[in-house]
This record gives C-alpha cells, sequence and structure tokens, in this order.
C-alpha cells in the first residue's frame, strides 16, 4: 500500500489536523480516526480492508447504498460541462431547474416550489426565515415564535442547534436562540406511564395548544417536527399524534412544518414521513436521501399556499452560494431516477420494511429488550433493565453504548441514541442481510444481559 495511505499515517495525519463533528476530544487523542476507504451495497471496507455491515446507511443517508457507478458518471459529465453556476439573482441551470420540478413532484400536488441548499441544517434555518417572512407579508409581523420538541434534530447552525431540543448542544453556545420554544416528545415508552399510546399520543400533541397559549396565538409563527424523530431515538408517534398536531395548527393558524431530512425519499415506504403519518405541512426541510449523501444537497419544499404569499414578498433575501448547485443537483436527479427505477420506495412499503419490522420482532423475546419498533426500515431497538415493569437501566446511556461497541468490534455498524438502539439501513438492503443484522444485534443484546448492569 502506498506508504502515505496507509491506515496508520492517517490517522496521525488526521489525529494532528482534522477536528470532527459530534466527537469526544480526549477518546479522539486516546484512538486516532479509523480511516474508512470504499464502500459497496450496505458495505463499508476501513483502510486495512475489514469489512463492515453499515446498519445506519453513513448518517442516514446513503438510500442506494455504496458504489453506484451510474452517480459518478453523471456528475463527471455535469462537471465538465459546468461544474458551477449559481442561482441567485434569477438565473439557473438546467439541473437545478429540473430537480426542482422532480422533487416537487413527489408531494402529490402539496408541494409546489423548492427553495435549495447543501445541508439539512441551511434548510432549519431556510424555513425558519421564510416562516417569519410569510407572516410579515400578511401583515401580521408579530407571529414570530416557533416551537419546537425536545430532543429533536435539526442540524448544528445556530438556528438549527437552537430548534433541536437536545440539552448538550444547548449547554454549547448559550441555546436556544430568542424566539423558539420547546414542547416533550412523543416517547411513550419512557413517559406514557399508565397511558396507552393512543391517549399519550393526544396528551403530547396538546402540549402544542398549551405553548401558543401561553406565548400568544398572535406571536406564535410555525411549528415543527420530525415526522418521526430520528438522532433522538427513532422516537414514532402514536397514530393519534400527527393528526391533533395538525389539528391544532389549523385550528391556531400556525404554520406546520416538517422536518423530513430523515423520513424523506423512501425510508419509511412513502416519498415523504408526513405522507405515511397523513398530515399535510406547509413547508418540509428535505436533505440525506435526496442524494442519497453522494454529494451535498438539501432544500425547503414549500406549499402553493406559502409560495403565493413569498411572491408577493419583493426580495428575498436569503440564500447560498451552492443553492442549488448543478453537480449536486445531478447526483440527486441521478439518485432519484435510481430510487424511481428500482422501484425502493414500494420495496420498503411493500416487502423489505415488513421483512425488517417481523425480524426485528423476533429480538422481544430477549430478556433486556422491552421493545422493538420499526416504519419501513426506520427501527429501535429498546433495551430494558426490567421489561415487566418498562423499568430501564440506571444509566441508559451506558447500557446503549455497550451494545453499540460490541456491535462495532464485530463489525456491524448501528448507533444508540441512550438506551435505543437505530437501524437505518441502505433501502438496497436484501432479505439475508436483514437476517444478519438481527442476529449480530442478537448477540449485542446477549453481551449486554451478561454485564448485569443495574
Ligand atoms: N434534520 C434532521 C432530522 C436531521 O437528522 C439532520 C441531520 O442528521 C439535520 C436536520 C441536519 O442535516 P445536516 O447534517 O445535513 O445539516
Amino acid at each position: 500500500m502506498d506508504p502515505v495511505r496507509n491506515s496508520e499515517n492517517m490517522s496521525a495525519i488526521d489525529l494532528a489536523h482534522h477536528i470532527h463533528p459530534f466527537c469526544d476530544m480526549k477518546d479522539m487523542a486516546r484512538h486516532g480516526a479509523q480511516i474508512m476507504a470504499r464502500g459497496e451495497g450496505i458495505w463499508i471496507f476501513d483502510s486495512q480492508g475489514n469489512p463492515y455491515m453499515d446498519a445506519f446507511a453513513g448518517l442516514w443517508c446513503v438510500n442506494i447504498g455504496y458504489g453506484r457507478k451510474e452517480i459518478g458518471e453523471a456528475v463527471m459529465r455535469q462537471m465538465n460541462e459546468l461544474p458551477y453556476y449559481n442561482t441567485f439573482f434569477g438565473t439557473s441551470t438546467q439541473p437545478a431547474t429540473l430537480l426542482a420540478q422532480k422533487v416537487t413532484s413527489y408531494t402529490q400536488g402539496l408541494m409546489s416550489h423548492v427553495f435549495f441548499t447543501s445541508s439539512g441544517s441551511e434548510a432549519t434555518d431556510t424555513w425558519f426565515r421564510l416562516a417569519r417572512i410569510y407572516w410579515k407579508v400578511l401583515g401580521q409581523p408579530s407571529k414570530k415564535q416557533v416551537i419546537a420538541r425536545r430532543n429533536a434534530y435539526h442540524g448544528s447552525t445556530v438556528a438549527g442547534a437552537s430548534l433541536g431540543g437536545m440539552k448538550h448542544m444547548h449547554e454549547q453556545g448559550d441555546l436556544p436562540i430568542e424566539g423558539i420554544h420547546h414542547i416533550g416528545q412523543p416517547y411513550w415508552y419512557a413517559d406514557g406511564g399508565d397511558l396507552t399510546p393512543a391517549e399519550f399520543g393526544l396528551k403530547m400533541a396538546r402540549e402544542l395548544e398549551a405553548k401558543i397559549d401561553e406565548l400568544g396565538e398572535e406571536n406564535v409563527a410555525a411549528f415543527v417536527g420530525e415526522p418521526i424523530q430520528g438522532a433522538g431515538g427513532v422516537i414514532i408517534p402514536p397514530d393519534t399524534y400527527w393528526p391533533e398536531i395538525e389539528r391544532i395548527c389549523r385550528a391556531r393558524n400556525i404554520l406546520l412544518i416538517a422536518d423530513e431530512v430523515v423520513c424523506g425519499f423512501g425510508r419509511l415506504g412513502s416519498w415523504f414521513g408526513h405522507q405515511h403519518f397523513g398530515f399535510k405541512p406547509d413547508m418540509a426541510s428535505i436533505a440525506k436521501g435526496l442524494s442519497s449523501g453522494y454529494l451535498p444537497i438539501g432544500g425547503v419544499l414549500i406549499s402553493e399556499k406559502v409560495a403565493a404569499v413569498l411572491a408577493e414578498a419583493g426580495d428575498i433575501n436569503h440564500g447560498y452560494t451552492y443553492s442549488g448547485h448543478p453537480v449536486c443537483a445531478t447526483a440527486a436527479l441521478e439518485n432519484l431516477r435510481i430510487v424511481e427505477e428500482e422501484g425502493l420506495v414500494e420495496r420498503v412499503r411493500d416487502d423489505i420494511g415488513p421483512y425488517l419490522a417481523q425480524a426485528l420482532k423476533t429480538l422481544e423475546d430477549h430478556e433486556v429488550v422491552g421493545q422493538v419498533e420499526s416504519v419501513g426500515l426506520l427501527g429501535a431497538v429498546q433495551l430494558a433493565k426490567d421489561k415487566s415493569t418498562r423499568q430501564r437501566f440506571k444509566d441508559p446511556d451506558r447500557a446503549g453504548r455497550v451494545v453499540r461497541g460490541f456491535c462495532y468490534d464485530h463489525q456491524l455498524i448501528m448507533r444508540a441514541t441512550a438506551d435505543r438502539m437505530l437501524i437505518s439501513p441502505a433501502l438496497i438492503i436484501s432479505r439475508e442481510e436483514v437476517d444478519g443484522l438481527v442476529q449480530y444485534i442478537r448477540h449485542g443484546l446477549d453481551h449486554l444481559r451478561e454485564q448485569n448492569l443495574d
């Protein structure tokens, strides 16, 4: 191997010069970075050639799997034709315009427009500003406050981290910024007590109504939620939750924003998560599965209702150098062509999603598993100290780390949020790979049981 590229050298270079996102700096100093070199399907190979089953599709994004040469070829053609031009001041490029048409076509007529960004975080900042512009144009400039949920994740920019409900993010940088408020998350297993999931879903949705009352309807611009909270622990809301949220937003005249960055583009077996739950947002942020992570691109889908008001706004003083980047838009178009041609959304809905659900359910007999839930290819295994009483481990973070660490050491990449093990594989995962995944997780659970944690 090229001596400069061998993994030990790379790790040392990385340690000397690279600060990583969401990374324990002390831990990093001890272990250095693991350098990943190649991917194929749902498998990723490190620079020593060791294979890892990636049950997390990178970061919930590589929906079509690794190693799809078609994307590289399409991108190369566009690179050679026109590597960059901006979409400011009324110019566009063919890929950006065609992608706008394509991406809105999946919304069942709900969203007429899209504003492009390079990431989900930028998408969050974009709808946050557009929501305020919307109410200003309508002559209600006091409607500025935005309500989000605890443990939500909407990105790492200042507005994104503020809207997200992660305490450990708020603590670094005096967040949230002004004008952002949080209500609870619909996490029945942890907080449902004696309520049925249906009762609990209504209870949590009605926290929105109480918050609007507290702030004054005339001051609230919008509510935002991920259809299923991803990084917060794959929190699948009871069926009663979203219809009640939608009813409240309509009755109290506030915009409903769906963060579709994880749920969009087939993960739940529908083009968008709001379609799965049957509600109609006014705007929706997208990223990740839009290009399967092959190149960075995101955006905000905008309903006809909102677009019609923005059309009266005059100048919209917001945008990114790379909004609608032609090469990234080309990667997204090619990705969506593959998703359509291979029927991946339908595959998740009718075939591999139900198969994963059934396979995961077999884990519910395990002593340290309290509940298993999934929609499409987004799933969670809830760990429990005593499943009969829904008692959790004393240190839920540690329990999750034990299982995640064991799996990683045995070459399965999955993630944990506290004591929930999260699963989000590429949409092309085979049945055999699902079987292997579930078997590996079971070994991880056995290992946790052997630790005898309190
Ligand atoms: N919204 C959700 C639901 C996410 O999960 C993420 C990233 O994980 C984001 C927004 C932010 O996206 P990005 O990391 O592309 O900025």
